[in-house]
């Protein structure tokens, strides 16, 4: 059997690594081209060592540096910063390009690598939040799949199976909540970057997992839900479920709300991304409905988590916008991180630089990067 050809942006995060687990499992169907990441050099080498790519990518000049010496004795190939990004994820002989990049640094290199007849595993969600209006008509040009792997989206892309025909009434995004669910603003004033860190369901990279305490996340799906399955944003409606086992379900028009389940893991939606429309078996725990034993749904608060109507906000006001909202938030997830900033401050510079902006419709790649700059500078 032929096996499809794996591209890996950010493949020491996360979804990267989780990623590696699952070409682990089916290393007979899956085999690695290409890997980049920012600055972690150690891993990278093992995982050089182990995947044997043709080109290993890192951001930083050091860390790339760092990795040649490392990996002088093997056939793979060192680039570095976005020209190494891009070229990895054109690589000739690649299948499909998983981008799991953390931020807006994965917009190029997507960008290239739909325009070189990729397809495209989504992780990577501020690409699309910022540049959906070109993404996904290239995609559609091009003739190539854009399949998500965050798990809600994977959920709504699943539950739209065999749907084509049928229009869509309400998409049925859900949410933990986050460590923070149920708090008010007053609670959520002292909140510190360790409290923001224990998420209750998954565990995540840092920036992804404060943008789940803050509700920006949600807000980054409802946008990137709104271009995946093209449905205004006012068709979206975000639930509340602090058990994460709904993963988000699409409600049609006759009524039938058709949703996927499964225990929160990600290696799931990677999988379903990986051999769509195949469903491989997977060597997990598996939904125990009895030890679930029930499922409850809560409306949000946008009032206190102001990260939902922001990022509503942006969605409404569209072209640049949606960048604004990302870059400031992406500045100051990073700010709080340090320790520079407290957990409010967050919606505080991402309201500022929206109110600053003044919005390009439909906007070019070098716009997108302009009003990141402008976003950034306020902050
Ligand atoms: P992590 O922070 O764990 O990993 C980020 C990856 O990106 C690392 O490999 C990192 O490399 C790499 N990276 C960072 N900056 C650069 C750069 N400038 N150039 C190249 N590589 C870079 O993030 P996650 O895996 O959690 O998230 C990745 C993306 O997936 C995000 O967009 C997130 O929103 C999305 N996502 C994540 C989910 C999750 O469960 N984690 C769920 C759904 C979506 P290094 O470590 O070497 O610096």
């Amino acid at each position: 059997m032929n096996s499809k050809k794996i591209v890996v942006l950010g493949s020491t995060g996360s979804i990267g690594t989780q990623t590696l687990e699952v070409v682990d499992s089916y290393s007979d169907r899956l085999s690695v081209v290409a890997l980049a990441a920012g600055t972690n050099a150690d891993l990278m080498e093992k995982q050089v060592r182990k995947y044997k790519p043709a080109i290993a990518v890192m951001w930083s000049e050091s860390a790339a540096k760092s990795l040649k010496e490392k990996i002088k004795d093997t056939d793979t190939k060192v680039l570095q910063g976005m020209d190494g990004l891009i070229e990895a994820a054109t690589y000739e002989e690649a299948d499909i390009v998983l981008t799991a990049v953390v931020g807006m640094i994965g917009i190029k290199p997507t960008i290239a690598a739909i325009e070189a007849g990729k397809d495209i595993a989504l992780a990577n969600k501020e690409t699309l939040v910022c540049a959906g209006h070109i993404i996904m008509p290239l995609a559609a040009k091009k003739g190539v799949k854009i399949l998500p792997v965050d798990s809600e989206h994977s959920a709504i892309f699943q539950s739209l199976n065999g749907e084509k025909e049928n229009k869509i009434s309400k998409i049925l995004l859900t949410a933990s909540g986050g460590p923070f669910r149920g708090m008010t603003a007053e609670q959520l004033k002292t909140k510190t970057v360790e409290d923001a860190l224990k998420h209750p369901n998954w565990s995540m990279g840092r920036k992804i997992t404060i943008d789940s305490a803050s509700l920006v996340n949600k807000g980054l799906e409802v946008m990137e839900a709104g271009w995946l399955f093209n449905v205004p944003v006012s068709k979206i409606q975000v639930v509340v479920h602090p058990q994460s086992i709904l993963h988000s379900a699409v409600e049609f028009e006759d009524g039938a709300v058709i949703g996927q389940m499964g225990v929160p893991d990600m290696k799931l939606p990677i999988q379903y991304a990986l051999f769509y429309p195949q469903r491989l078996p997977m060597n997990e725990r598996k939904l125990d409905l009895f030890s679930v034993s029930s499922m409850t749904f809560e409306k949000p608060d946008p009032e206190v988590f102001r990260g939902l109507s922001l990022a509503l906000r942006a969605a409404h006001e569209g072209g640049s916008m949606p960048t604004v909202f990302n870059a400031a938030n992406e500045i100051a997830v990073a700010e709080f991180l340090d320790k520079k900033i407290r957990f409010l401050d967050i919606y505080d510079k991402i309201e500022k630089a929206m109110d600053a902006h003044k919005v390009i419709a439909n906007p070019t790649v070098e716009q997108i990067l302009e009003a990141q700059a402008e976003a950034m500078e306020i902050c």
